[in-house]
């Protein structure tokens, strides 16, 4: 049993004050294989009192300084890759392979994205030609906590400490209770690092507890979240209460559109990238919206690659996808299949219970439904798990019409020849990304979406403006060499 019950404050590993101990679950297995601490009232303020002390010291570093920093962290976090992909894996259940590459990568990749875009980032501007008393500074917003859920670890954690380091605030992270173990193995990787005290912060516990505290804690300029809807809502009216800047990642319900001439991998691509880490990504296609003249076509391609996908523990290596994170997620994918059946789609792979062979662990079947009405349940919530809906449509209108009945707008995907036709659809869908074609975004491209998907943008030079505050001066002395950020020259 592994036992992690410390929180990092103020530079070290300290005992809890106020916490209560809970049990770390492997989803392959059922059983527990560490235990940690859910922090209190007495346990977040100590935290946030560190970050605060924090704060100025930090701000007045050199955009060099911070860069120098980013890149220790990145060296760092490629040598412990190997910790963190075991940590990620055994906690919230991603087979060891996909955790060493696109979990353990996604943080490096960002951590990349990062110190690229910093290199461009001017926090020190002028507003214009027309205006050459005027200035635009870009100061950090302050003291950021982070909540943080359990599906992409290490992509959610590294979109948020990363640029906050970078833009010179202080932080208090609370990663999922339920993945926990990956944040511990990335604040060992800071200090390392050599950040300074108090800069970083981390505390573990629940929602109702230190999620709460740090949403409503007068001494946080923002809240930087990802999970739910319904815990973005939560955190939301909290927030209102100190008016901080809250930003928001949350759930999807992404349309796949794929028209008569898509190309003959588009089909099998949709449902690999819907059943990628076993259905749990916010970004999942999860509605494959299907040209009526190559739909049964479609639907069979759909059967057969569900049929195929093998379902394995965390712990096997190869290409299969793992259990579902935890009881209750396990208990909500299986409702909603049972669902999808009772309201009369289609099922035309997997279904309701384990996959043969299983008797424990939250193994799920990999699922796809045919003939599935945009208003089902299973067209509308999001359900986390290997479940596929397949809809078909007749014209263009009629598809952009489906994939924007909804009250999500995160990602959107177009399979289509035609140019002409990728961008009208890029233009008219209502989300936040729209990929195409199997294209994947380049670093630095900003993640996040619009109506209930959430507010601001990470990665890349917007998910560095979200940890800033603008500050417009008026009457700057030109010649005066830029004092911002404690060193001689603008950056
Ligand atoms: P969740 O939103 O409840 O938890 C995510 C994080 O928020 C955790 O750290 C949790 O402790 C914290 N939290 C929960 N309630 C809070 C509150 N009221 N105030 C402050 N912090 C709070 O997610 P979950 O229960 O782990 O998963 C439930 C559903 O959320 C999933 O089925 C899925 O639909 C969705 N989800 C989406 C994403 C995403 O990336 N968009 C990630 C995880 C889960």
């Amino acid at each position: 049993m592994i036992e992690r019950t410390a929180f990092y404050i103020g530079g070290a590993w300290v005992s809890p004050k106020d916490a209560t101990r809970v049990e770390v679950i492997d989803p392959s297995t059922e059983e527990p294989f560490a235990v940690i601490s859910l922090g209190g009232q007495a346990d977040t303020d100590a935290a946030v009192a560190a970050a605060r002390a924090a704060q100025p010291g930090w701000a007045a570093t050199s955009k060099a300084e911070r860069m120098d920093l980013l890149t220790r962290i990145l060296q760092l976090y490629k040598a412990r890759a190997e910790d963190l992909a075991k940590a990620m894996s055994r906690e919230m259940g991603a087979p060891i392979d996909l955790a060493r590459t696109a979990q353990v990568g996604a943080g490096a990749w960002h951590i990349k994205g990062f110190l690229h875009a910093l290199e461009m980032f001017e926090f020190d501007r002028p507003l214009g030609s027309h205006a050459p008393d005027d200035r635009i500074l870009m100061d950090p917003v302050g003291v950021v906590a982070m909540i943080t859920p359990w599906n992409w670890p290490m992509n959610q954690i590294t979109l948020k400490v990363i640029p906050a380091l970078a833009t010179g605030c202080t932080m208090v992270l609370k990663p999922s209770e339920i993945a926990p173990l990956s944040a511990m193995v990335f604040a060992e990787i800071l200090h390392e690092a050599g950040v300074p005290p108090g800069v970083f912060n981390l505390v573990n516990g629940d929602g109702p507890g230190v999620g709460t505290q740090l949403s409503g804690h007068p001494d946080i300029d923002m809240v930087s979240f990802t999970g739910s809807t319904r815990a973005g809502i939560a955190i939301s009216k909290t927030a209102a209460d100190t008016l901080k800047r809250v930003h928001l990642e949350l759930g999807g319900k992404g349309a796949n559109l794929v028209f008569a001439d898509a190309d003959d991998k588009a089909v099998k691509r949709g449902v690999l990238h819907c059943f990628q880490n076993t259905g749990q990504s916010c970004n999942a296609p999860t509605r494959m919206l299907v040209e009526r003249s190559v739909y049964d076509a479609a639907v069979e391609t759909a059967r057969a690659v569900a049929e195929k996908m093998e379902v394995g523990p965390s712990d096997k290596e190869g290409r299969h996808i793992g259990p579902v994170v935890s009881a209750a997620q396990f208990d909500k994918v299986q409702a909603l299949i049972q669902t999808g059946i009772d309201e009369g789609a289609r099922l035309i792979a997997g279904g309701p219970g384990r996959p043969e062979g299983f008797n424990r662990g939250y193994f799920v079947r990999p699922t796809v439904f045919a003939d599935v009405k945009n208003d089902m349940t299973i067209a509308r919530e999001e359900i986390f798990g290997p479940v596929l809906s397949i809809i078909p449509f007749d014209t263009e209108d009629e598809a952009v019409a489906i994939a924007n009945d909804t009250e999500y707008g995160l990602t959107n995907y177009v399979q289509s020849a035609d140019g002409a036709r990728r961008n009208r659809l890029a233009r008219r869908l209502r989300s936040g990304i729209v990929e195409m074609n199997g294209a994947s975004r380049a670093a630095g491209s900003p993640f996040g979406g619009v109506k209930r998907s959430g507010n601001g943008r990470e990665g890349g030079i917007w998910g560095l403006e979200e940890f800033c505050e603008v500050k417009a001066v008026s009457g700057w002395h030109a010649e005066e060499p830029c004092q911002h950020h404690g060193h001689g020259a603008c950056d």
